[in-house]
């Protein structure tokens, strides 16, 4: 009997799990450690932030689910790796601390036959002083923090049914934050909830993003295919802001944050303030924190791990300038060049590098985004890596059947920009693939066929049905596999 253990139960650990269980079934074991007791689906938070989903409707417990499918869970958190083993271990194991009432505290170590870590970001608000729901500006990154914001926006909705101006700036909180899009939704949304409470006379608000170009999105920008028009990201998004009488700063590196004041470095090395009343900002995205022993005990964890946490795959790490970078440095099956019975999927695996060029001003800042690797990529990456390990457990070879580099992979974003059956609107963007490649498609760096944009009502509605296909999806209801990632 094989164990695979699975780090994280988040977009892609969970997909990772239920799919390594499908394929394995009874005669091998599939754990599952991640601290929250619940499942979430993160980009609906964006509706919990502005009051019009109530935090149940986007998590539920995973315990059930996983019982229901056969799968081990222990809510607790992955503390290091001893790929090796050692001590009283002959097998690698994972050691985690339990979370759960009943185990509170309680150390455990957990051997594997197979890792897929999914831990995802580890949201750093500590990298900018200042940062985050416990200091000065909130967060949608997760769901609770998405129903502190929506607290603090009603206060702010409050002030202005009296009268009072309101500064809204929403954006990225750190000079290298990436998941623009997230942020570029929860500023429409508040956007639409301000008009629709007539209120737009008393709104001043802003985006402030370390992107060089609005549009970026962390993925150096796109061209796509708009109403028979190829149009650039940077003009389909600053339209997008204009219509919406949302002013911007780009090319800002917020550094630190106080009570009403945002202080941001920018390219031209010049320090800034932007006064708010409310802000939502991104923060730096990390790696979990784990550590990695040998058998002896010495620490590897920079064998397993990038110095930012994020676990090393099959991807090239060589450094190299923006003009070298080649979409094959890419990974594509997501395997720990040290261990081969290790794989890192979602945001937990280490990029090798940006897809936007990196601006560095003269103070030695970097204000550029690191690439996102947005749901759709982690849903796939979670699905293959469970497929490959669940083959290779199957059939004793050691090859991988299934590949998905996001060099040769879509995806598809949906930015709500306000909710409602009939007044919703959300823009839809497809890309493809992910990282652009400026070999293959010479003109575009994508391939234009597939890389498209458009505003409306029926994108709303697939934001909608998504919500409800995946969260269905993730609860593993009859016929849970026929909706793809
Ligand atoms: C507000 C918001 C809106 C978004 N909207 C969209 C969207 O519309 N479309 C889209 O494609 N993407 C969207 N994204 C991005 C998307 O949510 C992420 O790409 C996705 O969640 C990444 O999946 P993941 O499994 O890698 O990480 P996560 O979903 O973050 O899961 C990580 C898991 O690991 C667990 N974990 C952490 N540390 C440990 C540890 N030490 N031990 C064990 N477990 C651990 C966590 O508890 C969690 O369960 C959005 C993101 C945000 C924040």
């Amino acid at each position: 009997m094989a164990k695979v253990l699975i780090l994280g139960a988040g977009i892609s650990g969970h997909t990772a799990a239920q799919i390594a269980k499908r394929k394995l079934g009874d005669q091998h074991e599939v754990i599952v450690v991640s601290p929250n007791s619940n499942y979430q689906w993160v980009p609906s938070n964006i509706w919990v932030g502005i009051g019009l989903m109530t935090t149940e409707q986007v998590k539920f417990a995973l315990a059930p689910v996983y019982k229901k499918l056969g799968i081990i869970y222990k809510q607790a958190l992955a503390l290091s790796v001893h790929p090796e083993g050692g001590g009283t271990h002959e097998k690698p194991y994972v050691s985690i601390q339990h979370i759960s009432p009943e185990k509170q505290g309680e150390k455990e170590e957990v051997e594997y036959d197979y890792l897929i870590n999914a831990t995802g970001p580890k949201l750093n608000f500590a990298a900018t002083e200042g940062l985050g729901p416990d200091k000065f500006t909130n967060s949608v990154c997760t769901y609770d923090h998405a129903d502190h914001s929506w607290k603090n926006l009603q206060k702010a909705f409050e002030k202005m049914k009296n009268g009072e101006k309101q500064i809204f700036v929403i954006g990225t909180g750190h000079p290298m934050a990436t998941c623009q899009g997230a942020a570029f939704e929860y500023i429409l949304n508040i956007k639409a909830e301000i008009s629709k409470r007539k209120l737009d006379h008393l709104a001043e608000m802003w985006w402030i993003s370390n992107e060089y170009e609005l549009g970026d999105f962390g993925m150096g920008g796109a061209y796509i295919r708009k109403n028979g028009y190829v149009t650039p990201t940077k003009i389909f998004t600053e339209s997008i802001l204009k219509e919406n009488n949302i002013r911007w700063i780009k090319r800002a590196g917020v550094k630190k944050v106080e009570e009403g004041v945002i202080h941001f470095e920018n390219l031209e090395g010049e320090t800034h303030q932007l006064h708010f009343d409310f802000a939502m900002l991104i923060p730096a995205f990390a790696g979990s924190g784990m550590k990695a022993f040998d058998k002896g005990g010495a620490e590897i964890t920079e064998k397993l791990f990038a110095p930012n946490g994020m676990m090393k795959v099959d991807a090239d790490y060589t450094p190299k300038k923006y003009e070298d970078w080649k979409s094959s440095d890419w990974p594509s099956i997501y395997q720990s060049p040290a261990y081969a019975n290790i794989y890192a999927s979602g945001i937990a695996f280490a990029p090798p590098h940006g897809m936007s060029k990196p601006m560095i001003n003269k103070n030695g800042l970097s204000i550029t985004p690191t690439p996102p690797r947005t749901g759709m990529p982690s849903g796939v990456i979670g699905k293959i890596v469970a497929e490959n390990v669940a083959h290779q457990i199957k059939t004793g070879k050691n090859d991988h059947p299934h590949k998905a580099s996001m060099a040769r992979m879509g995806a598809a974003c949906i930015v709500s920009a306000g909710y409602g059956i009939r007044k919703g609107k959300a823009a839809v963007m497809t890309v493809f693939p992910i990282v652009p490649d400026w070999e293959k498609y010479p003109k575009w760096g994508r391939n234009i066929n597939y890389t498209v944009g458009e505003v409306g009502l029926a994108g709303h509605w697939l934001k909608l049905i998504l919500h409800y296909a995946f969260m269905y999806k993730a609860k593993a209801k009859p016929f849970w596999w026929l909706i793809p990632e």
